[in-house]
């Protein structure tokens, strides 16, 4: 992999505002999973280096929320352009570590930057209230406070950008962070930290500490009584339980768990914008987005001609390396990865489903799977009730709009649901009854830094991303003056 900037390749632990190994010397290696190359050895980090990323986080915090809003600012912005003049050996190193073509990769680097930008400017609107006061000689207001050290454990399915959508705002409020990111993807969140550095972003105010160690680390991050916030992004089981270890220490607390995305097509949709969107929806990144599909739900009437365009869409995309021109599907992260999807397609087909397209693993390597679709499901299958996180669409149908959305509806989830409609009647009743934090309607990519996004039921807890992002980085403290005089 060649970089214009050598440098953006960090391999050591960012703590304190330096580059350092792990405590004890340990170090992982990071693979590229279109090739199964080493692309380099990272630090592993114990225990101790997360205590000692939380006490310099704890330290930086009580001058960077001294800091005027415009100063901090200033420094967000400077990082959202190295970003950006950076985009393309980000890109590479996340093809390389995530597996996502290029496009995509570069792609989610502006999309991360954008957090840095927003919030930046959003710190400078943080405004508190005055309230009419309630007795004479009294004046009530509230103010908006940085609540303290912030941490995160992310993903490796979106490497900057899930990071970013965390850090931004905590920055942006005047909170000090220290991220876990994945095993699988820890050079982009170094790479970030470098550029945060060049940003001028003090020392302690952005740590990041890789390792394999997750619950080790997750347990500081979620337990040390120093910390008052912690978010995460990842799997419903292990948010749930890193929820619960905050608990003991009452911490503000974000999650942003599994979905199980619904995408409804009536016969009176635009058939080229739904199979367009069910396309960017569906296989975006492999399949591997939270906000993925998971469910196609197709009337009757378009049944047929839908499922027949999705499944030639589908087989024209160009599966490969990432970071090959063109290519459109790169490998799946992991081999689990890929068995999960196995499994999942063999339980759909033993139990009545019809291959319309795919349903094996592509001759590019190991990890890559065929872009797959699939008819005749029912929900008895487990693709029904499981995240499929891979290139597999799955098409259920349905008669009127009422089974639609009690369909839509019979899971524990409510992260994204999509619905396609030409009749706006419909198009306002469906997004109201659908129970799911963001709706597309007409639309299959609907992520953006200035729309809140977050999930209802055991999809989460709180918002990344426009206004509400930044109020879960915030305390609220009323003032009560008394003694004024009327
Ligand atoms: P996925 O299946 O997408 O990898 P996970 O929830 O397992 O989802 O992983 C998301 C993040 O949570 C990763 O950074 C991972 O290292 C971390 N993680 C996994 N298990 C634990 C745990 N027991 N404690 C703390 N963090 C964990």
């Amino acid at each position: 992999m060649m970089l214009q900037d050598p440098a953006i390749l960090q391999t050591r632990a960012f703590i304190g505002g330096s580059f350092v190994s792990a405590t004890g010397g340990a170090t992982f290696a990071v693979v590229n999973p279109a090739t199964g190359e080493r692309i380099s050895d990272v630090a592993d980090c114990p225990a101790a280096d997360a205590l000692h990323a939380v006490a310099s986080a704890e330290t930086a915090f009580r001058s960077w929320r001294g800091l005027l809003a415009k100063e901090r600012a200033a420094c967000l912005r400077r990082l959202y352009d190295l970003m950006l003049s950076h985009q393309e050996d980000l890109a590479r190193l996340m093809t390389a570590e995530q597996g996502k073509p290029l496009a995509e990769a570069r792609a989610e680097v502006a999309y991360a930057a954008g957090f840095f930008e927003w919030f930046g400017e959003e710190a400078k609107r943080l405004y508190g209230e005055v309230i009419p006061a309630n007795a004479h000689g009294r004046r009530l207001l509230v103010l908006k406070q940085p609540v303290g050290v912030a941490t995160a454990i992310t993903p490796w399915n979106f490497p900057l950008a899930m990071i970013a959508r965390k850090a931004a705002p905590a920055l942006a409020a005047g909170c000090t962070f220290v991220v876990k990111p994945a095993a699988e993807t820890p050079l982009s969140a170094l790479a970030l930290a470098e550029l945060g550095c060049r940003a001028g972003l003090p020392a302690g105010v952005l740590n990041v500490v890789p390792g394999t160690g997750a619950a080790e680390i997750g347990e500081i991050l979620t337990t040390d009584p120093r910390v008052r916030k912690f978010s995460f992004t990842g799997s419903t089981p292990v948010g749930k339980m890193l929820a619960g270890q905050c608990a003991g220490t009452v911490k503000k607390v974000s999650l942003e768990l599994g979905g199980n995305a619904p995408f409804i097509v009536f016969d009176d949709a635009d058939l080229d914008q739904a199979v367009a969107g069910a396309v960017a929806s569906k296989f975006r990144n492999m399949g591997q987005t939270c906000v993925c599909a998971n469910r196609f739900y197709i009337q009757d009437g378009i049944h047929e001609a839908f499922a027949a365009r999705l499944a030639k869409a589908a087989s024209d995309l160009l599966v490969g390396d990432g970071a090959a021109p063109g290519t459109a599907q790169g490998p799946l992260v992991s081999d689990r990865a890929v068995g999960k999807v196995e499994a999942l397609v063999a339980d759909a087909l033993d139990n009545g489903a019809t291959l319309v397209t795919g349903g094996s693993r592509h001759p590019a390597g190991r990890r890559f799977y065929q872009p797959t679709v699939l008819t005749g499901m029912t929900m008895a299958m487990r693709a029904a009730r499981e995240e499929i996180f891979g290139p597999v669409a799955t098409l259920f149908r349905f008669r009127d709009q009422r089974e639609a959305i009690a369909l839509a509806n019979a899971t524990p989830f409510g992260l994204a649901a999509y619905v396609y409609t030409r009749d706006l009647g419909r198009a306002w009743q469906v997004a109201e009854a659908l129970e799911a934090g963001m709706v597309g309607v007409n639309e299959g990519v609907i992520s953006t830094e200035v729309a809140p996004f977050g999930g209802v039921k055991e999809s989460g807890l709180g918002r990344e991303g426009g206004r509400a992002g930044i109020e879960d980085y915030v305390e609220t403290k009323y003032v009560a003056m008394g003694g004024l005089g009327s």
